[in-house]
């Protein structure tokens, strides 16, 4: 609205921006240099993707150390990774209609709705291909990929499909456009209570 905005003092402002977080503000990533064994590699040396990785990687570790019954990754099948996927949903930030809502497959719902959240299917897609690699990188095989098993892809594709149907939004066409905004929220670390 105001065209004369005071850019020049931005750094002093940052208090003013009302971080817009809704619920748990499980911002402060896994990324704490506390007392870790891992030998942290500088993070400034590494691109976006492979701290991404990194971070997802140590966030399914963390996943499995929570897990009830104890689970190694060596006995980590397609079914856990699965569990994993649909733990995440709860941090989801996507709405989903179910097909009794009005605004099912309306792109832009005019009106807020009572759907639950999820995880986009994109931000799922991502860190499945993260995961996969990572797994690989810290000595797995790939014949053993958890993250490479069928009922992982067929997982992923039956949240594409009802995910484009709820949302009014064909991910076949809209790969190259811009990303969906919620594929650059970091994933929360499990609780770590
Ligand atoms: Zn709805």
């Amino acid at each position: 609205m105001n065209p004369t905005q005071k850019i020049d003092s931005a750094s002093t402002e940052i208090t003013s921006f009302t971080i817009n977080t809704p619920l748990n503000s499980t911002n402060s990533m896994v990324d704490s240099t506390s007392g870790s064994s891992s030998t942290a590699a500088s993070p400034t040396t590494l691109s976006r993707y492979e701290n991404q990785k990194r971070r997802d990687w140590n966030t399914f570790g963390q996943y499995l150390r929570n897990h009830r019954p104890p689970l190694s990754l060596s006995r980590c099948s397609g079914a856990h990774v699965l569990e994993f996927l649909r733990y995440l949903d709860q941090f989801g930030k996507t709405k989903v209609h179910n097909p009794l809502c009005p605004f099912f497959g309306h792109p832009n719902p005019p009106a807020p709705c009572p759907c639950p959240l999820r995880q986009a299917w994109g931000s799922l897609d991502a860190l499945i291909g993260r995961l996969r690699a990572a797994y690989e990188e810290n000595g797995g095989k790939p014949e053993t990929n958890p993250f490479g098993a069928r009922a992982v892809r067929l997982y992923l594709r039956e949240v594409r499909d009802l995910q484009s149907k709820a949302r009014g939004i064909s991910y076949e066409k809209k790969k190259r456009k811009t990303p969906p905004p919620d594929q650059q929220h970091a994933l929360p670390p499990p609780n770590s209570s």
